[in-house]
This record gives C-alpha cells, structure tokens and sequence, in this order.
C-alpha cells in the first residue's frame, strides 16, 4: 500500500482507536519529509549536519524548512543555564530557543520562527491546555496516539504553513534515550501514513577511534543503528562522523549490518570550517541519495550550482596579517558554546576582513577576585563585554569597560555590556560614585540602570522579558549611522529586563554619552556611542542573532576594524 491508500484508510477510520492529526487543507505527498536522528552520542554535530543537508538541497532549487524536535520539558530554552546547555538563541518572534536555531539561521541565511522550535514541555503544555479544555470528549489522554498525534500534526502544520518541498526535521538527544522515544515513535508512524516515498531517515552516527587501539571502531555505531531499527525505523541514510576519515572496511560493516547499501554510507570525518560541509556532503552525493529516497531526484536534478562554491570560497580566510586577539569579558568563560553568536558574529567579521580573529576569555570573576584589570587585558586589541545575568562578574566587568575607556582600548557592549558601559561612565564621569543596576542592588542610592515600567508586573522567569526582534531608531549623523549606511531604522533583536534610566539620559549626555539609537516613540536608549574614543560603542540588542556569513553585522565590523588600527 502506498501512503495515500494507507492515510485514506485511517481517515475513515477515524473515532476508533485512530486518533487523526490530519489538519484540514493537508496534501499528502506535496511536501515530504527527512528525519535526521543521532546515535551513540550527543555532540557529534547531527544540527551541523541537518542543517548543512538543507543548505544542499536549498541549493538544488528545493524550498526547504528545518525543525527541531528538543526532548527536554522546558517550555522553551529561555531558563537554561548557558554554562550547561550553550547560548540561548533569540529568534525575530521573540521566542527562545537553542543554539542549533542559530546553526540554522546562519547557514540557510533565513530568519526562523517559533515553528521551527518545539520542546517535549511545549508538546504535553498543548495537550494538558486541551485536556483542560475538554477538547478530547471524555477519552483517556495516552502517549499513543495523543502524543505521537500531536507531533504528526505540528510536522503537518508546518508543511501546509511553509508550503516547502521538503520538510527537515532533526530529533534532539540520540536514539536510545527515553525523552525521545516517543518523538520517534511519531516519526516512525509518519512514514508508515505518509509512505516510505514520502519520508527519509537519516541517521547520524559516530565511529569511535580510541587512542589506545589506534583503529576506527564501528561496533558502536552498529548497535546504536540497531536499536533504532529495533524501533521499527529503517535508516535510509547513514552518516558517520568520526576524527579521521572513515576507513571503506567500516563502512562495508555498517552496511551490511544495517542493510543500508554502501553508498548511501557517507562518512564526514572533523573539518575545521563547518561552511565547507554542504560542499563536502554534496561531493558524497548526501543530496542525492535522500531525494533518491524521497523519488525527488528527477523533479531537481542539478547538482554543481557555483552558488555553494562561491559561498564556501567567501567563507574562508586566507588570513593577510597577524591575528587580532580579541578579548571576550563574561563568567561563563569555560565554555564556548555559551557566547556561541558572538564567536560566529566574529567569524563573518574575519571573512569580511579576509583576517584571522583570536579569542581570549577574560573570566570578570577573577578580576573581582583580586587579579589587576591591566594584566587581563594585556595584548588584547579590542574587548566585548557580552550579555549576561545576575551579580556575579559584575564589578570586575565595570572595571573592564573603565580601564577600556580610560585607555583607548575598543570596546563593543552587547546587552548588558551596554549596561556596564554605563554605570562605569555614571560612576566615574559622571560622579554618582554609587550608580548601579537594580538587578544587582535593588536599593541602589543612583539607579542608573533599572526595571523596565513594563518588566514590573511580571513575576516568573520564562518567556517574559522584552523579547525578540524591535525596530531601533538610528540618530542621524552619529557614528551607528554612518556604519549602518545612513539607515534611519534598524531591526535587531533584544532579551532583557532592565534599561537606561530615563532620569539619568541627560547627565550621561552631559558627560559626552551619545545615544545614536533608541525605540521609536520611547526613552528606551538602545546604542550608545563615545565619539572621542578609538572605538566606544553598546547595544541593548544583540547584533550577534542577526548577523550571517556572508553579511556581518555593521556594529561587529566596525569595531573590528577600529580593533584593526
Ligand atoms: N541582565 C540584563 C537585563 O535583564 C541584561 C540582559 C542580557 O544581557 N541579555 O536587562
């Protein structure tokens, strides 16, 4: 039987057991689906590899919208320590999602959306809301068919919603973990409704190479393959990933224990620029061995466009000059998947610039700790103080942006950076030795930065601060105009609680402070600017969400160039 008989067949069937996600208006076969799932463990970069496959067939002509599935029951990403799970990534809409969002964003050039995004806690908070309401006439509420339904139907809703071609959706966690079971369960039920012509598996695994035996390994990877078919899931399509590349004699034995043949055994071993994957996925023909599956492969033939080979040559650098060290002040400095936006946002400044940019974490909690400020910062030629929450770091990051001030040193202040860089200059321009933030010191006899009016009602922590992308009004003839080519508005996107005070705009402006950007019919400063230093420059947005390989952000390039002089 083919999907259409099989979905037929279940649709007139509906009020038995059948639960029946099928939205109205929903055309099966007209957009198809790819499913990439993970096995032997996280981390071995199945968003790089999802999203890389999009950008394959985006280039071969195809309409293609990517969704994650996330297992864990958060709401959103919005509560997530940044230290343990990486940066929480900010889309246009204002919802909050994870860094694999960004992945996505920068390698299809493409702004997502709240659809592209879907937790297990947003999943069973949509089924509890309906139980609440009724909405299933007295039926006992079950993980199949109403779980499983529920995420039949959001794929569904997408499809009809993006009018794709093609659908990708990457299932968070690897196979074998309980919080996704059921996400593949959906999934597995979705290719038996929709048809296997309609539905590739892809699944991406990884091959050990452990030090001590010197030779790749595949017995992982076998078993975690096995376990998903044990799920009732056929891969269609494996992908190994591994440190060196991977040996033709491991992928005889994936092939022959997974039965899936030897050329759609593609393995992608670690590349230093992860740009040049879509190219390296195309040369293995990745592309056309799923719209092989998918009987798409007619439909778009050409491979060899130079449109991926022009991005991938523009995303590279051939590094004229000695690198510039750029100094990154935060206190989440272990690790760099929590600035991940900012790294990247550098990445295309580099490419623009055609030069290498090294990092340096300058950990603000050793500054408070009793480290001088002067040695952190030695050798560095431009420092960004980045986002953040909480008092922890606080003073050793004012102490950062004042030496950086006092000393002509570039500084570039995102989010709460803006905010440090102001309570430095009200403390020790402007005199009020005891400014402070409210979030740091409720009770702070000059509070410069404090709660936004619309921030106070709230109570509670998730999804509720001012959140997504805002139209900011660029001042003309300031230095955010002239790098934002004399644009009069800009579209960035913001995650905060608190702001400038108003009370306090005209004395900062007495002590030289330039606010060049703000909200259109608000006191709500959002760029502010010191025009006598080499490079002085804050955003209460985040310029880093919006910025793209091939385009990096202006306020990012600028500073980077004063970092150049
Ligand atoms: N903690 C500050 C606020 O809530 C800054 C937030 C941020 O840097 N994203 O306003």
């Amino acid at each position: 039987m083919k999907g259409k008989d099989i979905l037929n067949e279940i649709i007139s069937t509906s009020g038995g057991e059948f639960y029946t996600p099928i939205p109205d208006g929903y055309k099966l076969g007209k957009t198809k689906y790819v499913i990439v799932t993970g096995s032997v463990m996280s981390g071995i970069g199945k968003g790089t590899i999802s999203s890389s496959l999009c950008k394959c067939l985006q280039d071969r002509g195809l309409k293609v919208e990517p969704t994650k599935l996330e297992a864990y029951l958060n709401v959103d990403a919005g509560t997530l320590n940044p230290f343990r799970h990486g940066e929480v990534f900010v889309l246009d809409d204002g919802y909050e999602t994870d860094l694999d969002l960004g992945t996505y964003e920068r390698m299809l050039d493409k702004n997502l959306t709240k659809d592209n995004f879907v937790t297990s806690g947003r999943i069973y908070q949509t089924l509890i809301e309906k139980e609440r309401a009724g909405k299933y006439l007295g039926r006992d509420v079950q993980f199949i068919p109403h779980v499983t339904g529920e995420i039949k139907s959001i794929v569904r809703n997408l499809a009809i919603k993006s009018k794709a071609d093609v659908v990708v959706i990457e299932i968070g966690g690897t196979v074998g973990d309980y919080e996704n079971m059921f996400a593949l369960e959906a999934l597995r039920e979705l290719q038996y409704e929709e048809g296997h012509e309609n539905v590739c598996f892809v699944n991406v695994t990884y091959i050990m190479q452990p030090s001590s035996l010197g030779e790749q390994k595949s017995k992982a990877a076998q078993l975690g393959i096995k376990r998903l078919i044990g799920m009732g899931i056929q891969p269609d399509v494996i992908v190994c990933r591994s440190e060196s590349p991977v040996r033709a004699s491991i992928k005889d034995k994936i092939s022959l224990n997974t039965n899936v043949p030897l050329n759609r055994v593609i393995g992608v071993h670690d590349v230093s620029n992860i740009y040049s994957l879509p190219l390296a996925l195309r040369e293995h023909e990745f592309g056309e061995r799923v719209l092989e599956t998918l009987e798409l492969e007619k439909k778009f033939k050409t491979n060899g466009n130079t449109a991926l080979k022009k991005w991938v040559k523009e995303t590279s650098y051939f590094g004229k000059g000695k690198p510039l060290v750029i100094g990154i002040a935060g206190k989440y400095t272990g690790s760099s998947d929590t600035y991940i936006s900012i790294l990247k946002a550098l990445e295309h400044c580099s490419f623009a610039i055609d030069r290498k940019l090294n990092f340096k974490w300058v950990e603000t909690t050793e500054i408070e700790k009793g480290k001088s400020v002067e040695s952190e910062l030695k050798g560095l030629d431009g420092v960004i103080v980045p986002g953040g929450f909480g008092k922890r770091g606080i003073e050793g990051k004012i102490a950062v942006a004042k030496y950086c001030r006092e000393n002509n040193i570039p500084y570039l202040g995102l989010c709460l950076g803006f905010q440090i860089a102001l309570i430095d200059i009200a403390r020790n321009v402007v005199g009020l030795k005891e400014a402070n933030s409210t979030e740091f010191d409720p009770k702070a006899k000059d509070p410069v930065i404090d709660i936004l009016p619309e921030q106070k009602k709230i109570h509670g922590l998730g999804g509720n601060m001012r959140l997504g992308g805002k139209d900011v009004e660029v001042k003309p003839r300031t230095i955010a105009a002239k790098i934002h080519n004399n644009a009069k508005k800009i579209r960035r996107r913001f995650r905060h609680r608190f702001e400038c005070n108003p009370e306090y705009i005209e004395r900062f402006e007495k002590a030289g402070v330039v606010f060049s950007g703000k909200a259109p019919g608000e006191q709500i400063m959002q760029i502010l600017e010191l025009p006598k230093h080499k490079f002085l420059m804050a955003s209460q947005f985040h310029p880093e969400f919006t910025s793209r390989p091939l385009h990096a952000d202006e306020m990012f390039l600028a500073f980077v160039k004063a970092c150049e002089k």
